[in-house]
C-alpha cells in the first residue's frame, strides 16, 4: 500500500520523538512492501516562528490531502505570553475542527513490566489493565452556550448541554467498531438517571446495536464508571462517552497505567483519516536532551496503522516490538527502575525498530 503521512513535528521534544516513530513506521514499510511519503506540516511554535501563524491554512490543506496526521506535540514557554489565537495550541484546536475529528480514542493500557508504576494495588494490577475510552469530542457541554447573568442580585450561570442524535449515533459506531477490533465489548457510560442527553444516548445506542450483534453492550452511571476504573479496570474493553465525562475518565485512565511518556491516542471524524498524537506535551524541560520516551508516538503511528490503514498485523508487530524492548529491561529516564538499562530517545527507537 502506499500512504501520505502529513507529519507535524512541532515543539519541545516533538521532532525528536516523532523521528523514532518513522524509523519504526519505514522499518515496517520495508518489511511489508508499503510506501510511507511523508509530507512535513508546520505547526505550533516552529510556524509562528517561521509563518506568524500556528496553523497557516497551507498547512492545513497539506493534512486534508494526506492519508492520516502523525503530530510530536506543540507549545512552550517560548510562545506562552502571546495572545489567544496566536497561541500554539490554537493550531491544535483549528486542526481538529478543519478536519471534522469528533472522536478521540485513549487506551488505558498498563504493561506488566511497569506495573510498579501504577498507582493501583498489585491485586488489580495483575488482573490487567486493556481498555480504550472513546470521546466525543467537538459537541456536549464544552461546545453549547455558555452564558452567566445578572439574577435576583446575584450571578447565575448556565452551560448548555447539547446532543442531536446524528452526533451521538457517529460516535457510537465507532465505539462499536473500534470493539470489533478489540475484545468485542462496549460500556455505554452515561448519566441517564438524571440527564436527558443520556438518555438520548441510550436510545441511540439501543438503536445500533443489532447492528453489532458480535459485540457485547452494556451501560453505565458515570459516578460508578469513575469507581470502577480504579476498582476493577480489567472488566472493560471499549468505553463510549460524552465530552465532558469521556474529558475526566480518560485522564483518570492514563493515570492508573504509570508514564504519561507510553500513552499514544488517535482522534478520527468520518472517513479513514486520522491524526495521531501521544498524550503528553512539548516537555520543554527535557528538549533536545535524548531523554524523552518515544513510546507513546510510537504507539500513536501503530494506532494510524490499525485504525486508518487497516493494517492490523503490522500495527501488532510494532505493540509486539515495544513489549520486547521492555522485557529486555531497556527504559527512558522517565520510567527507569532498578535493574533495567537506561537509554536514550534515538536509542530507545532503535531498539524498538530492532525487534520488529
Ligand atoms: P508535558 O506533558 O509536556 O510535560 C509534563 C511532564 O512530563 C514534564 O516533566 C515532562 O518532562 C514529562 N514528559 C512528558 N512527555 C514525556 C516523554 N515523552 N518522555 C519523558 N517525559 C515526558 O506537559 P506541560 O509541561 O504541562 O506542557 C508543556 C507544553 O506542552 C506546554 O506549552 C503545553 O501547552 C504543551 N502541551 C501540548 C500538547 C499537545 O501538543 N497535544 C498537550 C499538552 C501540553
Amino acid at each position: 500500500m502506499n500512504k501520505t503521512i502529513a507529519v507535524i513535528r512541532g515543539d519541545g521534544i516533538g521532532p525528536e520523538i516523532v523521528n523514532e516513530a518513522i524509523k519504526v513506521l519505514d522499518a515496517v514499510a520495508a518489511k511489508h512492501g508499503h510506501t510511507f511519503t511523508y509530507d512535513e506540516v508546520d505547526m505550533g511554535g516552529v510556524a509562528i516562528d517561521k509563518w506568524g501563524d500556528p496553523l497557516p491554512q497551507a498547512m492545513l490543506d497539506k493534512c486534508l490531502a494526506a492519508d492520516s496526521v502523525l503530530l510530536g506535540a506543540v507549545g512552550g514557554p517560548k510562545w506562552e505570553g502571546l495572545p489567544g489565537p496566536q497561541r500554539p495550541e490554537k493550531g491544535l484546536l483549528r486542526l481538529r475542527a478543519g478536519m471534522g475529528l469528533y472522536s478521540n480514542l485513549r487506551p488505558a493500557k498498563l504493561w506488566p513490566q511497569l506495573a510498579d508504576a501504577s498507582p493501583l494495588k498489585p491485586s488489580i494490577v495483575e488482573k490487567g489493565i486493556d481498555f480504550m475510552v472513546v470521546r466525543e469530542l467537538i459537541s456536549g457541554i464544552y461546545f453549547g452556550e455558555h452564558k452567566t447573568v445578572e439574577q435576583n442580585g446575584e450571578q447565575v450561570a448556565t452551560d448548555v448541554m447539547l446532543y442531536a442524535e446524528h452526533e451521538i449515533e457517529r460516535i457510537g459506531r465507532i465505539a462499536f467498531e473500534t470493539a470489533r477490533k478489540r475484545r468485542h465489548k462496549v460500556t455505554c457510560v452515561d448519566k441517564a438517571n438524571v440527564l436527558d442527553t443520556s438518555r438520548l444516548w441510550r436510545a441511540v445506542m439501543h438503536r445500533l446495536q443489532p447492528e453489532y450483534p458480535d459485540v457485547e453492550y452494556s451501560e453505565m452511571f458515570v459516578d460508578n464508571a469513575a469507581m470502577q476504573v480504579v476498582k476493577d479496570p480489567s472488566q472493560f474493553d471499549v468505553i463510549v462517552t460524552g465530552n465532558m465525562f469521556g474529558d475526566i475518565l480518560s485522564d483518570e485512565a492514563s493515570m492508573i497505567t504509570g508514564s504519561i511518556g507510553m500513552i499514544p491516542s488517535s482522534s478520527l471524524g468520518d472517513g479513514t483519516r486520522g491524526m495521531y498524537e501521544p498524550i503528553h506535551g512539548s516537555a520543554p524541560d527535557i528538549a533536545g536532551q535524548d531523554k524523552a520516551n518515544p513510546i507513546g508516538t510510537i504507539l500513536s503511528a501503530a494506532m494510524m496503522l490499525r485504525y486508518s490503514f487497516d493494517m492490523a498485523a503490522e500495527a501488532d508487530e510494532i505493540e509486539a516490538a515495544v513489549n520486547k524492548a521492555l522485557d529486555d529491561g531497556l527504559r527512558t529516564a522517565d520510567m527507569m527502575a532498578e535493574g533495567c538499562t537506561l537509554v536514550g530517545c534515538a536509542a530507545m527507537g532503535d531498539a524498538v525498530t530492532a525487534r520488529l
